[in-house]
């Protein structure tokens, strides 16, 4: 019965204990024995030369960490005289995890903390971490890395921190994702990045880090705020001077503007129905102040949609 409990097959089970939080097993291997010396090659050659008791964390089984004491026995080869021990073919001796256990700590570590990780199953988040670590050398090993065009510098909230995203702007993909989005973690992976030069425009938010690992790393590139952030701000800034302006009005008025800013955050060719044209043309000219900010904000947005540079620019500096 308990030798299905670990599903192992390379393992018989000797003994086993358990606790309320953990599961013991003492086991030993029931594989044939080495036909070779792995230090020297010869064959046939080699005897037994004691046993050693080595711990190797494995899944969490009934919602108990499970740990496995291998009772692994040791070999000593007659012609080079060294000793070497059993190999384990369930195990990965480096980090004393199941090669099952590894898959499962990549999978976990996606989602929860290292150290929540480390404290369900046993291990120390040490471990944990390499075990992620190598994980994502794998996978970005396999990864294909062609320095984008047009790149961008995002981020994610994610695992209750902020994480860089790289994309490559116009084949709209992802390429990496960074832990931190501070100015060294960018500039280290701009380092890594093959041909740099490649890079012509870089768009961003306005988060300063970015801007200025870019300008570290590839000075030649120009920096492109993402349209979505800056008109965000023309927005705030109208709904500043809306706040502000009810202090001149009638508690009345108040409400009404209150009902009615929707007109002032819609850009006016936009405003298709004729009585909101009517309430944004109250509301601008009864409070010039007011109308002044609206007519500032549609002159930004016209920015984007300037037909060349030079109107662009023409607007940009009205
Ligand atoms: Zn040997």
């Amino acid at each position: 019965m308990t030798q299905n409990m670990l599903n192992l097959p390379s393992f018989k089970i000797i003994d086993m204990y358990e606790s309320e939080s953990d599961y013991r097993f003492l086991v030993e291997t029931i594989l044939p024995p080495p036909t070779y010396c792995p230090k020297c090659g010869t064959i046939a050659n080699l005897y037994k030369h004691g046993k050693k008791k080595q711990l190797f964390f494995d899944l969490p089984m009934h919602a108990k960490r499970v740990g496995i004491y291998v009772n692994r026995q040791r070999y000593k080869c007659k012609e080079c005289k060294e000793t070497f021990f059993e190999n384990l073919t369930d195990i990965d001796i480096n980090r004393s995890v199941t090669n099952r256990l590894i898959n499962w700590i990549q999978e976990a570590s996606l989602e929860k903390t290292f150290t929540s990780v480390a404290e369900e199953i046993g291990v120390d988040e040490k471990t944990v971490r390499n075990i992620f670590n190598d994980y994502v050398d794998e996978l970005e090993a396999q990864t294909d890395f062609r320095t984008p065009k047009w790149l961008g510098i995002d981020e994610v909230h994610l695992l209750k921190n902020y994480n860089c995203v790289i994309t490559d702007v116009e084949n709209k993909s992802v390429i990496d994702i960074l832990r931190k989005r501070n100015k060294d973690t960018v500039i280290s992976y701009l380092s890594k990045l093959q041909d740099i030069d490649k890079i012509e425009l870089v768009a961003m938010d306005m988060w300063n880090p970015y801007k200025s690992a870019v300008n570290t790393m590839i000075p030649h590139a120009k920096i492109v705020i993402d349209k979505f952030h800056v008109v965000k701000l023309a927005n705030e800034a109208l709904e500043k001077i809306r706040k502000a302006n009810r202090q001149n009005v009638t508690v009345k008025e108040r409400r009404q503007l209150m009902r009615d800013r929707y007109v002032l955050l819609t850009r006016s060719k936009d405003l298709t129905d004729f009585d909101d044209q009517i309430k944004l043309q109250v509301w601008t000219q009864n409070f010039p102040l007011l109308g002044q900010a609206y007519e500032l904000k549609k002159q930004f947005f016209d920015i984007y949609e300037a037909e060349s540079i030079n109107d662009a620019y023409k607007l940009y500096q009205n």
